[in-house]
């Protein structure tokens, strides 16, 4: 799903989920075309596996958010093109849509710079988690979280579109925002929205 939506190309990015007290991990290095189940990497929280394939170098990163988010039950990492170009400017997104508040707060932000697959990166994207569901990395691409793969897919794919109309409307000047109370009002009702019918 995630190269067929575009969000992913060749080798970069990464996916878990929650699994016996630790978590299943794309393998390092493979992409998603030649990937098959039996390559999937099984970890402990201590950082042992088991498998036939080396797990994702961002295994650090997916295993700090297991640890600081009991919310978090699957994480997806893109390097999908509109995150990643707002990252390489450090650039939050702000509120200058309502959809915004898909991440769970006012902005989506980004995440400091620090290498790929270390601790540094995997402490400054749960700092940037902090409250939301999503976070761009500096430089590098975004992060998602969500109670299930097909949650952290959808949630994915809205915050490369909203990075999308964001970029875009940078390129029509400077983007209108909407207030703190507003973000407030939208989160309210996003918190009734898709509830099932009493
Ligand atoms: P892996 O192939 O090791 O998962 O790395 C891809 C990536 O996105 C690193 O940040
Ligand atoms: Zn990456």
């Amino acid at each position: 799903m995630l190269e067929r939506t575009g969000l992913n190309a060749g080798t970069s990015g990464n996916v878990s989920v929650r699994q016996n007290g630790g978590f299943l991990i794309t393998p390092s290095g493979i992409a998603p075309a030649e990937m098959t189940v039996d390559m999937l990497v099984s970890m402990g929280m201590s950082g042992a596996w088991t498998g036939t394939r080396r797990p994702s170098t961002e295994w650090p990163l997916h295993r700090a958010v297991y640890a600081a988010r009991p919310d978090a039950h699957a994480i997806v990492h893109t390097h999908s093109m509109f995150a990643t170009t707002l990252s390489c400017q450090h650039r939050n997104i702000p509120a200058f849509h309502y959809m915004v508040a898909v991440a769970g707060g006012h902005d989506i932000p980004c995440a400091a710079y620090a290498t790929f697959g270390t601790g540094a990166l995997a402490e400054a994207a749960v700092e940037a988690l902090a409250g939301r569901k999503a976070c761009l990395l500096a430089q590098h691409g975004m992060l998602a979280i969500g109670t299930t793969l097909k949650d952290v897919c959808a949630l994915a794919l809205e915050v490369e579109r909203l990075a999308e109309m964001y970029w875009r409307t940078l390129q029509t000047g400077e983007p209108r925002l909407l207030d703190a109370a507003e973000m407030a009002r939208v989160l309210a009702r996003f918190a009734d929205y898709r509830r099932p019918q009493d």
